[in-house]
């Protein structure tokens, strides 16, 4: 369609609404079919008057007179969609008082409400809890191999370079400790993702894992975490390493060998042997999956799920892909056939096996404007993981292309490091001042 919107100010909700109901949409003022202007939308000789505040349903209402909406999550456009939830309930609302807002006035539909208010009840207390404490993210930005949908800033592992960038992170580790104790915070959650650090050969693994140990005791971590998710990395020592964390993914995206090919990642068969055997050992795993990968068919995802479910990992995460800008896939014509039933299809596979959602959160271009939900059987949910979606506790973050989060009294304020990995480690000041600029007197906070 072509769309003419003259209120700038909300150009980008008023696209992400057209693009819920039409594909290939053109934005522009000439020969529009629908001009969208501060008060009303016009559609050929026809002329809807919106009301102040309720502008987004009322275009939403509209065009679903035209055309089925491509998405369940009506009107509501973020990407952390349950920090609405949240908010309404510090206001004071009641759960039934916010089901019927989000049906009635978000547009939302009946499963989604459902499955926000089923992550929120096992996110909940973690979410409230321990809003003093600090958590720490580690950005190691090396994989095997590139993914066809992945567009992080991450580059092939080369030795000297991977050497040279864990040297600047043991220095901002070191600066980093110097903080804590000067400010008396505590980091009782540690995070190391990418990227994928199993890139790193074990010695400097270890040497990143000593150096944190130094500075944050284990006795006030609550939870380590290691993004373990391409077993290609994996050695003899890499294993002995994860052995001694709390949690570690292992994602396979897939079990469809040639479906993982086309996306550039290698079928490894000692997955499942993995996942066992550090599930025996009491390391918890999380295993991610893909709804929606170019050959995947409702039937293989599902498969898959079945055989990840199998094996029991105490946390599984399922992806809508989405066509991220940047990313090898972004401009290929994929599918959206299917994934939705991929996504409904996995929430009562998981739903039936003893899994509950504890996170969520969506993002831009996904196939069939679904959502990214972790789900976790036995009370294992990642506290890292709610942490960084719902933005109620502060992170603090190391490396390139991370994003710390500070929260004083004007509210969250993000920190973002420099994105390209060689310019990161030659900006050495960029990188202190971003350190001492979130630990600033505590008198602003
Ligand atoms: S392993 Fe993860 S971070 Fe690395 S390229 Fe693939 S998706 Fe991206």
């Amino acid at each position: 369609m072509r769309v003419s919107i003259l209120d700038f100010n909300n150009h980008l909700k008023f696209q992400t609404i057209f693009d819920s109901f039409f594909e290939h949409n053109i934005w522009t003022d000439e020969a529009p079919d629908f001009i969208v202007d501060f008060n009303e939308l016009i559609h050929g000789d026809r002329i809807i008057r919106l009301t102040p505040g309720r502008e987004l349903a009322e275009i939403y209402e509209y065009l679903e007179t035209l055309t089925p909406s491509q998405t369940e999550w009506g009107t509501l456009l973020g990407v952390r969609p349950l920090k609405l939830v949240h908010s309404l309930i510090d206001q004071g609302w009641e759960t039934e008082a916010i089901k019927q807002h989000l049906a009635r006035n978000i547009l939302l539909q009946p499963q989604k409400i459902e499955l926000l208010f089923e992550t929120l009840k096992h996110q909940q207390a973690i979410y409230r809890s321990d809003r003093d404490k600090l958590s720490l993210f580690l950005s190691i930005p090396f994989c095997p191999s590139i993914c066809s949908y992945c567009n992080f800033h991450t580059k092939p592992y080369q030795k000297r370079l991977a050497r040279d960038y864990v040297t600047v992170l043991l220095q901002g580790l070191k600066q980093l400790g110097d903080h804590l104790r000067a400010d008396e915070r505590v980091v009782d959650v540690v995070y190391l993702g990418g990227g994928t650090p199993t890139a790193l050969p074990p010695e400097l693994l270890g040497e990143l894992i000593s150096a944190i140990d130094t500075i944050i005791p284990r006795s006030e971590v609550k939870e380590f975490t290691i993004e373990a998710g391409r077993i290609d990395t994996f050695s003899d020592r890499h294993i002995e390493i994860l052995e001694t964390v709390d949690r570690i993914c292992i994602n396979p995206q897939t079990f469809n060998e040639r479906v993982l090919q086309g996306v550039n990642r290698a079928h490894i068969h000692q997955t499942g042997e993995l996942i066992r055997h550090f599930e025996d050992r009491g390391v918890i795993v999380n295993s991610d999956l893909i709804a929606g990968l170019p050959g995947e068919s409702v039937a293989s995802f599902l498969d898959s799920l079945d055989r990840l479910i199998d094996l029991r990992p105490s946390n599984i995460t399922v992806h809508n892909l989405s066509q991220k800008r940047g990313s090898a896939l972004r401009d290929q014509p994929l599918s959206e056939s299917g994934v939705r039933a991929m996504l409904r299809g996995g929430y009562q596979a998981l739903r039936a096996a003893g899994y509950h959602p504890y996170y969520l959160y969506r993002q831009k271009n996904m196939l069939s404007h679904g959502e990214n939900v972790g789900y976790e059987r036995d009370t294992t949910a990642c506290i890292y993981n709610i942490r960084m979606m719902e933005d109620a506790h502060e992170i603090i973050s190391l490396g390139s292309n991370a994003v710390s989060k500070r929260i004083d009294k004007t509210g969250l304020r993000r920190i973002q490091s420099i994105k390209e990995t060689t310019l990161f480690m030659v900006e050495t000041q960029r990188w202190q001042e971003d350190l001492a600029s979130f630990f600033q007197s505590k008198e602003a906070k």
